[in-house]
């Protein structure tokens, strides 16, 4: 059963069995570590360490093909629908993906008159580069009109009103799959319907990869864009899956400078402890994780839950909290809050969660899992909690 499963994969995280009294609750940040996947990097660096892509001999050969074998292994992971016209090309995380499409792609493929569709609450790694996109374009005469995403009071996006935003002169809309600081997912598999089959979308995976399972052909989507490091992957990782239909065309970088081979090593190693693992599985457990701690919240007066607040009963997707759970206390501020918790060997994020239309000015204590976590650590924090 899933209870036998978990215990079996914590084990898995020798930086939690090393640590028993710490609680590591800040994996929307960056996930801990298997050893299957510190094993894979200790092996390539102890047997074949080269750079890739320019050697002629054995070393750099098989760099170069672990680095393409790694492209492949993301694709597949991804489901991807025309794995021989997609390109997948590896970053440090979110931040640069997102950046270098909006920089390299965006920019050459907007005329005067254009209009995208950005997202405004989601994560700033997913609004600033698409502002500063037109800000270029502006300073070169070509005007581009920016929407911003709508959302509903569940902070989902409000896929009702999106037809009516979306017009004949739409040509990229940027979205996120699961969200940052609510754990919603976005439901962004209704966008395409709403775009229609022109417009390109670009999807902000940072929180669903290695989360649930993820399909690309349900999704539909032109871009997809994630952190290896908040999956199981060494820092310092995460791809750019780009579609090449339509003239799509994405090739930033690509073999210019000497890519991160080892963080690219553990990255697919990454994807292979994922699958084994099940994201199915995982979804279920970090969702009922996550539910476990806001039934206990609501118990608790003193905390406001931040996000979606209709009933856990109900059927709808956004219910569900991927992980992620986000509250603050109506006496105790959230960056006291934080130290308070960390006193208690409880790590947490508190602060502004770089969330682009809340800035700074409000901030919260971000709880967030991953499949490693337990039931008994959400209960120790409840009990905690409870006492402040
Ligand atoms: N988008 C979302 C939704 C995120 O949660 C994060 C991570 N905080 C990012 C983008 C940025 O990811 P990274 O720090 O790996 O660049």
């Amino acid at each position: 059963d899933l209870r036998d499963w978990q215990s079996r994969l914590r084990e898995q995280f020798p930086i939690l069995t090393a640590h028993p009294d710490q609680v590591y609750l800040d994996s929307a940040a960056t996930s801990q570590k298997p050893l299957a996947v510190l094993d894979a990097v200790t092996k390539y660096l102890t047997s074949g360490n080269a750079n890739a892509g320019r050697g002629t001999y054995p070393w750099a050969n098989r760099t170069t093909a672990l680095i393409e074998q790694a492209a492949q292994r993301t694709r597949e992971f991804l489901g991807d629908p025309e794995p021989d016209r997609s390109g997948v090309h590896f970053v440090s995380g979110t931040t640069e993906g997102l950046r270098l499409i909006a920089r390299d792609w965006l920019v050459g493929h907007l005329r005067d008159g254009d209009e995208i569709i950005v997202p405004a609450a989601d994560h700033s790694a997913n609004s600033l580069p698409w502002h500063e996109a037109a800000a270029q374009l502006a300073r070169e005469g070509v005007k581009v009109r920016i929407r911003e995403m709508p959302y509903d009071p569940a902070r989902d996006y409000d896929h009702r009103l999106l037809p009516s935003i979306v017009t004949e002169r739409t040509r990229f809309i940027a979205v996120t799959h699961v969200h940052h600081v609510y754990g919603g997912d976005m439901n962004i598999h209704r966008i395409r319907a709403a775009a229609g089959p022109d417009v390109v979308i670009c999807l902000d995976a940072a929180q669903s990869i290695g989360h649930l399972p993820v399909s690309l052909t349900e999704l539909d989507v032109d871009f997809l864009v994630f952190s290896g490091h908040k999956a199981m992957a060494l820092p310092g990782t995460g791809a750019i899956w780009a579609a090449n239909r339509r003239g799509a065309r994405f090739a930033p970088g690509g073999w210019a400078g000497t890519p991160n081979t080892s963080g690219i090593v553990s990255l697919a190693a990454a994807l292979d402890w994922l699958d084994e693992a099940g994201t199915d599985r995982i979804a279920r457990w970090t969702v009922a994780l996550a539910a476990r701690l806001t039934d206990g919240l609501r118990r608790l007066p003193a905390y406001e839950i931040l996000g979606c607040q209709r009933s856990l009963a109900a059927d709808s997707p956004v219910q569900q909290r991927h992980g992620i759970v986000t509250f603050r206390h109506d006496r105790i501020g959230s960056n006291d809050l934080g130290f308070v918790l960390a006193a208690e060997g409880f790590m947490v994020r508190a602060d502004g969660h770089c969330q682009a239309e809340a800035g700074e000015k409000t901030t919260s204590v971000r709880v967030s899992v991953h499949a490693y976590n337990t039931t008994k650590e959400i209960d120790r924090l409840l009990d905690l909690l409870t006492r402040l």
